[in-house]
């Protein structure tokens, strides 16, 4: 059998050596269920091929879903997951020990979904921010209480975030 290398460069390595291994074929993205009033649309699907890198050993996949289409309606909650509060409180626990977090210090998570982590870190009196592109769930953290910037964490949005000023513009 031939190892069929894929038509990519690793994303950690930069290596050409990336071969296909796994092929499923077009698929819709994960959790995107479609809601009764879009059910006559069609689902979009994407290709899903994983390879592994054969200079660093990464496994990954080679087809990225555009960011906007991937968080333009995420039905993913953090939230709802029940062991994740519960590791969220041991992560907050052992991060602001291994820090030395002071009360005031600021907690930025980036891709903070509905807020689920950062509510972790309240009893230690950090200041918290909440990056999330979706808005549905940015709203959710917003109305818990927790700040969130709801857009796509980049140069503009760190610097904001260092800075704040005006709000950033996209
Ligand atoms: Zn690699």
């Amino acid at each position: 059998m031939t190892a069929k290398l894929l038509d990519m460069a690793c994303r950690s390595c930069g290596g050409l050596r990336v071969e296909l291994f796994l092929d499923l074929g077009d698929q819709p993205h994960c959790n995107r269920l479609i809601p009764p009033e879009l059910e006559s649309e069609a689902e979009p699907r994407y290709p899903l091929r994983v390879g592994f890198c054969h200079d660093c050993t990464l496994v990954q996949i080679d087809y990225t879903i555009p960011k906007e289409q991937m968080f333009s309606r995420y039905p993913y909650v953090s939230g709802t997951t029940r062991t994740l509060p519960a590791h969220f409180a041991d992560t907050a626990a052992r991060l602001t020990q291994a820090y030395g977090a002071q009360a005031g210090d600021l907690v930025v998570d980036i891709g903070s979904n509905d807020g689920t982590a950062l509510k972790q870190y309240r009893p230690y009196g950090l200041r918290l921010l909440g990056v999330e592109p979706a808005a549905n769930v940015a709203e959710m953290a917003a109305t818990a209480g927790i700040p969130t910037l709801s857009r796509f964490f980049n140069e503009d949005t760190a610097a904001y975030i260092l800075e704040p000023k005006d709000p950033p513009s996209s």
